[in-house]
């Protein structure tokens, strides 16, 4: 059976199961009058929820991390019905969520204390500086079809525990774990200020038209469309778009372990994952033994939708599109010379496409220089190091890299010359789950960061900056209209001795 892409019926969207085309469920078409709603409700109870700080708001984060563990099956279950997910792919979601949940509720107190910062110069001692953190009222925050509730994890926790309201905009494809867990915020009378929008773009565009900053994830096409409505209003925003990512094989590798995190990093959610590995370049003394290894394992990979256990490895692709972006990536290869080693065609179920290895691939082939998004891993020979590094940086997306050698400081040389925000060595995908380091797309992979330790709460809030004196004051400061012209003449000799260096400081000193 052929899976049904959602269709717009002018009021609700009918989603569903990919694996199987069963209807998942449904949801409402939101337009912009009701998003606009949802934004001035959201303004209503946001302050309240600013008030309450991080400890405060840690207790509410903390029970509805309760809530989405107790409930972590279910939320399985819905995940699996609409994005067609084997078990094993859809149960790490939830799980996601209460690890985020713990990091920036618990870190949240810390990474927005109130700074300090020194004075620059000592004329500003005498002023107690303070950077304060205060969150944008409501965060428009819009959301791709390949990870329904993980992507929540990186991106909507964060905008919570900074203290913004959150207005979310699912994927068409995927809305109906996002209403599961809204439904979650609810149930345990959490502050309303988190509130669904749901539809296809033009929702998202009303979601733009009604937000103080909008965080994106989803395709560079979409992205663009979303920067240009931003700077059209002039807010801010952060896009985490496409990748291709590259993973070097070196010739001093444990191969075995590059081909098992290969198989995995390339595989994993059907490859339906921006940093998943999309392009492979193996140094030519190891080509033949690292490509038969990828193949085996990528051959013995467990595809299908189970309805209890862990039977399967990866599921079906999302939509009918992304399966026909997949099988014609292959067809076109194979049409330009390259071999398919294990897969190579839609399985005739749902949207299944059967994971795949390409060998003899070229760099002009489109499965190498556009995104995939699926079950496909395409292998390339190459001379050396160097030809490797030439070949991963180019690209127009520099989302992350994977470099597999026996030598972890030579892995990190060649991770410090490769265009792209994230590089795991001897591992993939791993840089994701570290919350404390800065996940962002280079070039055309994106804008901005999320993590990153405490700046991944800074994002989502504005800076305000506060000065204030730390002595009793004057009548007058120096500068001011109110004091003798001396005065004023005498603090520029002040600023000029520390603005400068040497002699310079007192107007002596070389001139030219
Ligand atoms: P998409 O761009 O088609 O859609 C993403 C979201 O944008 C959807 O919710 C959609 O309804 C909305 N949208 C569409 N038009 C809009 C408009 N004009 N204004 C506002 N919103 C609009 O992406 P997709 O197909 O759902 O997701 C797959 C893409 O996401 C891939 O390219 C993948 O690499 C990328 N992705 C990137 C990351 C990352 O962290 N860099 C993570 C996951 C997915």
């Amino acid at each position: 059976m052929t899976a049904v892409e959602p269709k717009s019926d002018e009021a609700t969207i009918t989603v569903h199961n990919p694996a199987d085309g069963r209807v998942a469920g449904t949801v409402p078409i939101d337009g912009p009058d009701t998003v606009a709603a949802k934004a001035r409700e959201l303004r209503l109870f946001q302050p309240e929820w600013e008030a309450i700080g991080p400890r405060g708001r840690k207790v509410w984060m903390r029970k509805w991390q309760d809530w989405i563990l107790d409930n972590s099956d279910h939320l399985t279950g819905v995940l699996m019905s609409e994005s067609g997910k084997s078990r094993t792919d859809a149960s790490l979601e939830p799980v996601t969520m209460a690890d985020a949940i713990n990091y920036w509720a618990g870190n949240a107190e810390e990474f927005l204390a109130d700074r300090h910062p020194k004075a620059h110069t000592p004329l500003f001692r005498v002023k107690k500086l303070i950077t304060v953190l205060r969150p944008y009222p409501v965060v428009g925050m819009i959301e791709p079809w390949n990870f329904p509730i993980a992507m929540l994890a990186l991106d909507l926790v964060p905008a919570l525990a900074a203290g913004a309201a959150v207005l979310l905009k699912p994927s068409e494809v995927t809305p109906l774990s996002a209403v599961e867990l809204v439904r979650g915020w609810n149930e345990i009378g959490a502050p309303p200020i988190l509130k669904l929008a749901t539809g296809y773009g033009d929702t998202g565009a009303a979601v733009i038209a009604n937000a103080d900053y909008v965080h994106f994830t989803g395709s560079t096409a979409t992205g663009r469309k979303v920067a240009v409505a931003c700077a059209e209003r002039l807010i801010p925003f952060s896009l985490e778009l496409g990748g291709k990512d590259p993973a070097i094989v070196l010739a001093d590798a444990d191969i075995d372990r590059a081909a098992n995190g290969i198989a995995w990093g390339g595989m994993f959610n059907s490859g339906q994952v921006c940093i998943s590995v999309e392009r492979v370049f193996v140094e030519a003394p190891v080509y033949d033994e690292f490509v038969a290894k990828l193949t085996d394992k990528v051959r013995s990979v467990q595809q299908g939708q189970e309805q209890s256990g862990y039977k399967y490895d990866t599921g079906a692709m999302a939509t009918p599109a992304q399966r026909d972006i997949v099988e014609r990536h292959v067809k076109e290869a194979v049409a330009a010379g390259a071999k398919v080693l294990t897969g190579g065609k839609p399985t005739g179920v749902g949207t299944f496409f059967e994971p795949t290895v390409l060998a003899d691939v070229e760099p002009s082939m489109s499965c190498i220089a556009e995104e995939t998004f699926g079950p496909t891993l395409p292998v390339i020979k190459v001379a050396d190091e160097e030809e490797a590094i030439r070949l991963a940086n180019d690209s127009q997306y520099g989302l992350s890299a994977s470099v597999w050698t026996g030598d972890t400081e030579r892995g990190e040389r060649v991770a410090r010359r490769l265009e792209v925000g994230a590089v795991n060595i001897n591992d993939a995908l791993a840089n994701v789950f570290c919350p404390g380091l800065p996940m962002g797309g280079w070039k055309e992979s994106g804008i901005g960061y999320r993590g990153g330790g405490a700046a991944g709460l800074i994002k989502f809030c504005r800076q305000q900056a506060i000065t204030a004196p730390k002595l009793p004051t004057q009548k007058s400061e120096m500068l001011w209209y109110s004091s003798p012209k001396m005065q004023s003449r005498f603090a520029l000799a002040a600023m000029r001795a520390f603005a400068g260096h040497g002699l310079r400081r007192f107007g002596l000193g070389k001139k030219g």
